[in-house]
């Protein structure tokens, strides 16, 4: 790199989102350089632990043909169409309402072209048979979770590969171990560089246009404390250790409107003997998301939520928060003969506690949480209360069954058996943090915007660090749509913005 060199665009993170940009970017002629804080062995932030799953529009199993292409059989899946109506519902639904329109609609409209996109790029693509879907004994065909039916093959390791592959080919150089730490701007509070501190020490990079791409607030117990309050101050976080917020921070000091809920997060249930921070060997292996057909309760003995409220991929971003606020953050699901075969795989990654009866079940757990007195007597009233209340019906877990109780508080709405055929399994379970919701706000170009809501001149920003999108809750699979669809559009205009 020549010094004083004025790069078109430069590109902070190296995630799904960063990579997106970049390679937009370049599409458009723009000369890019993406900076990496991780060292080269821990690149590729949250996107590298993902389940690779992104959520997008399509009619039928044909629209998806084109994107899976040689890589799979659609011949023994079966899918529900999810359409843009389908999409835009659940956005509002799971945030209340809140999420916000122009943006909700851009990414709704524009994800299943830029999965296209990124499959014509060299991206490889899969039926998801793992996450949300479910295989019935008997079944001949894996039911696909609505909206969630594609997923990057070899999920996040291999989707991170292919895009540091994919730049590397499009000549873009990519800076390792450079954090960015604040935006130079011109006196028209437009963008002119980038003061970065590598292993060189501290250096300003010269740029036309930037885009930040650089993740949340997550990996920062400061910045959760602050924001997200107290008790998130020493949880575990699922993924990267370098998604620290200073890019957030330094786009808001330069005049970018923050927005989104700086109170939220996506946050999940998860092993409680979960590392922690994430790490490459587990990747997101750790979650532990089939809690609709199991039993949940916490120390005291006690259930605390619906598990049955909606599929998972419509409640396991908000279910880490109501885990956290049960006493050491730790909870049990308890599942029964019956419902075992319905655990995701990732589930062999733990140790549960197996028994052939309830009482031994009590008692195993009872001295596993003696330090933490756990309360033996009012989990087995619990169990007992529960099975007593389980009314008949059709189980399916293909459907929301309204199979469920009556009388307990809170109820269990869909998926309610009994607990009552051995073998019984607990499997101990905390709550991981995913990311941040509060962010910068962008608008429909991807641009960054100041409190008029006016373009700050060359400054985009796209993924986790944008906010406006997600409150209180999250539908599976957004995130890496988001990034995508918002990366291609940061990325081809920041390239125009450059070439002015
Ligand atoms: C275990 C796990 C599983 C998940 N599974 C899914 C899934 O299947 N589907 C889905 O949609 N979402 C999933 N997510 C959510 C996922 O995090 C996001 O959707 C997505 O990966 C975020 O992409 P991003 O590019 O915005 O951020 P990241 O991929 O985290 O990239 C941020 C980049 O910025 C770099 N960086 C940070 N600060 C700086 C700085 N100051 N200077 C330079 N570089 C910096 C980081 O090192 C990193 O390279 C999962 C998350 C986790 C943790």
């Amino acid at each position: 790199m020549q010094e004083q060199e004025i790069f078109d665009v430069i590109v902070v993170g190296a995630g799904n989102a960063a990579f997106t940009a970049a390679l937009a970017a370049r599409a458009e002629g723009a000369q890019v350089l993406v900076l990496e804080k991780a060292p080269r062995k821990l690149r590729g932030g949250n996107t590298r632990f993902t389940g690779g799953i992104f959520r997008c529009t399509y009619n039928s199993v044909e629209d998806l043909i084109p994107i899976v292409r040689e890589n799979d059989n659609p011949e023994n899946v079966a899918i529900v169409p999810y359409t843009r109506t389908d999409f835009l519902k659940d956005l509002e639904r799971v945030t209340g309402g809140r999420a916000d329109p122009v943006l909700s609609a851009i990414l709704v409209d524009r994800s299943y072209e830029t999965v296209r996109w990124m499959a014509d790029l060299g991206v490889v693509w899969e039926f998801n048979r793992a996450v949300g879907a479910v295989t019935v004994a008997g079944m001949a065909k894996v039911k696909l979770p609505f909206g969630g039916a594609l997923r990057a093959k070899g999920e996040g390791v291999v989707l991170s590969s292919t895009l540091f592959r994919l730049a590397e080919e499009a000549d873009i150089p990519i800076l390792y171990e450079t954090q960015a730490q604040r935006l130079i701007t011109a006196s028209d509070g437009g963008i002119e560089g980038i003061e970065v501190r590598g292993p060189a020490g501290t250096r300003v990079l010269r740029c036309r246009a930037l885009v930040l791409a650089s993740g949340g607030f997550q990996a920062n117990p400061e910045m959760r404390t602050a924001y997200l309050g107290p008790s998130w101050s020493l949880v575990k976080v699922r993924g990267t250790r370098f998604n620290t917020g200073e890019m957030i921070r330094a786009a808001l000091a330069t005049g970018a409107q923050s927005y989104g809920e700086w109170s939220g997060c996506h946050a999940t249930p998860i092993d409680a003997d979960a590392p922690t921070y994430g790490e490459l060997r587990l990747t997101d292996k750790t979650n532990r998301l089939s809690y609709p057909f199991s039993v949940m309760v916490n120390l005291d003995g006690e259930r605390f939520v619906d598990e049955g409220e909606d599929f998972n991929l419509y409640t396991y971003a908000k279910m880490g928060r109501e885990i956290l606020r049960q006493r050491s953050a730790t909870v049990l699901q308890i599942f029964d003969r019956k419902t075992l075969p319905l655990l995701e795989t990732r589930y062999n990654t733990a140790t549960p506690v197996v028994t052939d009866t309830l009482l031994e079940l009590a008692d195993r757990l009872e001295e596993r949480y003696r330090a933490l007195s756990f309360r033996k007597t009012n989990f087995l009233r619990t169990l007992d209360a529960y099975n007593a209340a389980v009314q008949d019906g059709v189980f399916d877990p293909n459907i929301l069954d309204s199979k469920r109780t009556v009388g307990l508080r809170p109820e269990k709405t869909n998926w309610a058996t009994r607990i009552d055929e051995p073998p019984f399994h607990a499997y101990p379970t905390t709550v991981g943090i995913t990311f941040t919701f509060g962010g910068i706000r962008i608008n429909p170009e991807a641009a960054a915007v100041d409190y008029l809501d006016r373009p700050i001149p060359g400054l985009f920003a796209t993924g986790e660090m944008t906010g406006g999108f997600f409150y209180l809750n999250y539908p599976g699979g957004a995130g890496l749509m988001r990034g995508a669809v918002f990366g291609r559009i940061a990325g081809a205009n920041a390239a125009r913005f450059a070439r002015g």
